[in-house]
């Protein structure tokens, strides 16, 4: 395995789900303004069991954007358990970056802190996965879409059900050879 920051470069044989990790949305937090320019503040992002509301995990943020060219984000979580509480804590730092929109205003993103072997990753994403033990992008941490998951499996069943559409075919004809050879027998006595 890599250093600390590494993400999970092995091979899965079932790849986790997008859908199945805690996740940041940058433009939720743009949303809720904890993403804005020329501020910082502190703060916990919590998860919660939709149906029952029993808290999952929390972490703690703190954003500081006063300085326009270097923007960062520090995310800080106390393993085991994934909720803010006592340490030892985890700390991932993330840059920040803007992108102008069309109409005006700024639209805000993670730049992932994932180190590979091949470097450090940097892309620009809007949404940012805890896998392993640090927060990383999709691809960093080889996260796949639910959907997706369930079109392979699609593929896969399609695959199976024409094997065994073929296996029928062989199995028929080698009846209606046998079914022949019986009636030429039985013509023939
Ligand atoms: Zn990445």
């Amino acid at each position: 395995m890599g250093g600390p920051k590494s993400g999970r470069w092995g091979r899965r044989t079932r790849r986790t789900t997008v859908e199945a990790c805690l996740s940041i949305d940058a433009a939720q937090w743009q949303r809720e303004e904890i993403l804005q320019p020329g501020c910082s503040k502190t703060g916990v992002q919590t998860w919660t069991v939709p149906a029952t509301g029993v808290l999952l995990a929390s972490i703690r943020y703190e954003v500081n954007t006063r300085d326009a060219a270097y923007p960062w984000l520090e995310l800080s979580y106390s393993l085991p358990g994934y909720t803010w509480g006592p340490g030892p804590y985890v700390r991932d730092t993330v840059d920040l970056v803007t992108t102008g929109l069309h109409f005006g205003g700024l639209r805000w993103w993670f730049r992932c802190p994932l180190v590979g072997r091949s470097g450090p990753c940097g892309r620009r994403v809007q949404k940012l996965h805890y896998y392993g033990s640090h927060f990383g992008c999709r691809q960093c941490h080889r996260l796949t879409y639910t959907s997706c998951q369930r079109a392979h499996q699609a593929e896969r069943l399609a695959g199976r059900v024409a094997q065994i559409r073929c296996q029928i075919d062989i199995i028929q004809r080698g009846l209606a050879s046998a079914q022949r050879r019986f009636e030429r027998f039985t013509a023939g006595r």
